[in-house]
């Protein structure tokens, strides 16, 4: 459900954003200072009585239409689980400025990194992405790592996005209902790079979560960063029953498609795997 006026202030924007990194660890999909999330607010929010210090920076990618729209994002080498302690010391608030080609970064005299995380471009053109299309005033977007995911990402056979969404899906009748178009695959690439970037876009677009082969996850929401982890954490817990099932001999079989087809009848979900 899209978020309604009054919009939530910055003090509980960094809260949010606090929870989910903090959830996200608890599931251990973020070791060391892997994982990162960003969150767009399309209302004015006056940042600088808590992010003093500002300096412009020139953004990735042209986005006109977000021109004095914000972004708190989390910054490079920080721990996910340690935003809790001080929000304002590991995020980062970013002002798009007229004409969308830079934007103002401000930030705490506590900050603790240098730049922003090095995944900003691929969350920034996720975001344009979805805000152009569906004039959302808020979006979310987490990256993390999940162990079993990104395990099984691994193994050829589950390189298929058919192959992996049967597979994993098939565990629990709420992962069809959270995740009714399935986790979108995208191939190995760079980390940071356009390729990543533009793949990410695409499976965004169909999915509300792809699978990066071999490194981990991205998620949104237009609803919280919370609802976002919700989506990697059903998916990381089909995969961790996928993996108990390989490691168990493959003895047990999960919903069938009928099974499947049956509670997405009942519940009026629309999806697309089964
Ligand atoms: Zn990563």
């Amino acid at each position: 459900m899209p978020i309604e006026q009054p919009y939530p202030g910055l003090g509980e924007l960094m809260e949010m954003i606090g929870a989910a990194g903090r959830r996200v660890c608890e599931i251990e999909a973020s070791e060391g200072a892997a994982g990162n999330i960003s969150v767009y607010m399309g209302w004015p929010i006056e940042p600088r009585r808590t992010f003093p210090k500002v300096r412009s920076m020139d953004l990735p990618q042209l986005v006109p239409e977000l021109a004095g729209g914000s972004f708190l994002v989390t910054g490079s080498g920080r721990r996910l689980r340690e935003i809790m302690d001080d929000p304002a010391a590991n995020l980062a608030f970013v002002t798009v400025g007229d004409g969308g080609r830079t934007a103002q970064v401000y930030t705490s005299p506590r900050c603790l990194f240098e730049r922003l995380t090095s995944e900003f471009n691929s969350h920034l053109a996720v975001h344009y992405d979805q805000i152009v299309r569906t004039q959302t005033v808020f979006h979310t977007i987490v990256h993390a790592q999940p162990l079993h995911l990104t395990y099984l990402s691994h193994i050829a056979r589950y390189q298929d996005e058919t192959y992996l969404n049967r597979h994993l899906l098939r565990w629990q009748p709420e992962m069809i209902i959270n995740l009714p178009e399935g986790i979108g695959y995208i191939p190995f690439r760079i980390p940071g790079s356009p390729q990543l970037m533009a793949d990410t876009v695409d499976g965004l677009r169909r999915h509300r979560l792809v699978l990066w082969a071999k490194h981990g996850v991205m998620a949104r929401s237009d609803a919280s960063a919370k609802r976002a982890v919700d989506r990697i954490e059903y998916a990381e817990a089909g995969a961790r029953y996928e993996c108990l099932n390989l490691a168990n001999q493959e003895q047990a079989e999960g919903l069938s498609a009928e099974e499947i087809r049956a509670i997405c009848q009942n519940f009026g979900v629309q999806q697309s795997v089964y």
